[in-house]
C-alpha cells in the first residue's frame, strides 16, 4: 500500500485522482483556501466529484455534499436555510460545479437562487465540455471546438454566463482564470465576503482541461494564460452592477496562438480561424460597452 509521509497542507489531502495537469483541481484548492474550514461545499457529479469522493473516502477536509447534476444551487440554498433555522452563523455555503452542471443543466436552480437572494457562493469551473462522462459539448464549449458530440466543431456562440448572472442583479459576479491565480484568489475572497454579507456571489473560472482540450498537461497554465492574452477569455468583475476589467490586455495576441496549443482545434481551416478572430474582437467590443 502507498504510504504518504508528508502531511497534506490546507484543506485538500493527497491522493487526488484528477488527470495530470488538471486546472479544476488548482481552482478548487484556491476556493477552499478562500472559503476556509468553516464551509460546506456542494458538488454535483462531474470531474470535481473526484474531490468529494466515493462513499467514506474524500480528499476535501470540509463537509462536502454530492448532489445531482441539475440542482447544486438548490442544495446550497437548502443548506443555507437549514443553517439559518439552526441559528448557525459564520459558515460559508459553496456550490462548485462544472459548466455542464451550471450553464446547461443547473441553470434553472441557479437562477432561482440568484432571484431569491440566497447567501451562497456558486463557483463554476469551466472546462468547456462534459469531461467526466466523455467530452460531450456543452453550452460553454468554444465555437468550432472538437468534442465527441461536435466532431465537426461546435456550432454557435454558447451562453455568456457572466451576463446572465449580472442580469439577476446579484451583488457579486466575476470571471477568473486558473492562469491568473492572484486575480483568482482576490476574487474568491471578495466573493466569499459578498455571499456572507450581501447575497449570492458567482465566479466563473476558466479551467483548461488537458484531457478534453488535447494538450500536454505541462501546458495547462500556458493555455490558460493564452486564452486571456488573446482575449478569448476576459477577466471581469461586476460588483453591485458596476463592470470592470481586472486584467486589461492592451496588446492582444492573435487568436491562433491560443488555438494552436490545443488538439481540439486541429481541424480548423484558415477561414474558420479568421472568423474566430472576428468573433473574439466583436465580443470584446460588447464587453467594453458594459464598462462605460
Ligand atoms: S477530464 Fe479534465 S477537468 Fe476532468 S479531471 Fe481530467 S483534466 Fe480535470
Amino acid at each position: 500500500m502507498l504510504k504518504v509521509e508528508s502531511p497534506a497542507k490546507h484543506l485538500m489531502a493527497h491522493g487526488i485522482s484528477t488527470c495530470a495537469g488538471c486546472s479544476m483541481e488548482l481552482a478548487a484548492r484556491y476556493l477552499l483556501k478562500a472559503a476556509g474550514p468553516q464551509s460546506i461545499v456542494v458538488i454535483p457529479p462531474g470531474c470535481a466529484a473526484l474531490l468529494s469522493g466515493f462513499g467514506a473516502e474524500t480528499v476535501v477536509k470540509v463537509p462536502v455534499f454530492q448532489g445531482n447534476l441539475e440542482n447544486t444551487a438548490a442544495y446550497a440554498a437548502g443548506i443555507r436555510a437549514g443553517l439559518e433555522v439552526l441559528g448557525k452563523e459564520g459558515i460559508n455555503v459553496v456550490g462548485f460545479a462544472g459548466d455542464g452542471a451550471t450553464v446547461d443543466i443547473g441553470l434553472q436552480a441557479l437562477s432561482a437562487a440568484f432571484e431569491r437572494g440566497d447567501h451562497i457562493l456558486y463557483v463554476c469551473y469551466d472546462n468547456e465540455a462534459y469531461m467526466n462522462t466523455g467530452i460531450q459539448g456543452s453550452a460553454s464549449t468554444f465555437p468550432d471546438a472538437w468534442t465527441t458530440t461536435t466532431p465537426a466543431g461546435k456550432e454557435g456562440l454558447g451562453k455568456n454566463m457572466l451576463e446572465i448572472a449580472a442580469a439577476h442583479r446579484i451583488p457579486y459576479a466575476a470571471t477568473a482564470s486558473a492562469g491568473y491565480v492572484n486575480d483568482l484568489a482576490r476574487k474568491l475572497t471578495a466573493a466569499v465576503q459578498a455571499a456572507r454579507e450581501k447575497g449570492p456571489a458567482y465566479l466563473h473560472i476558466s479551467t483548461p482541461c488537458p484531457t478534453g482540450w488535447r494538450f500536454d498537461p505541462a501546458l495547462t497554465i500556458a493555455v490558460a494564460k493564452a486564452a486571456v492574452q488573446t482575449r478569448a477569455w476576459n477577466l471581469v468583475e461586476v460588483v453591485d452592477g458596476d463592470w470592470r476589467l481586472t486584467v486589461e490586455v492592451k496588446d492582444p495576441k492573435p487568436i491562433g496562438e491560443y488555438l494552436r496549443l490545443q488538439g481540439r482545434f486541429r481541424a480548423l481551416t484558415p477561414e474558420q480561424e479568421a472568423k474566430l478572430q472576428q468573433l473574439v474582437d466583436s465580443e470584446y467590443e460588447k464587453l467594453l460597452a458594459h464598462l462605460k
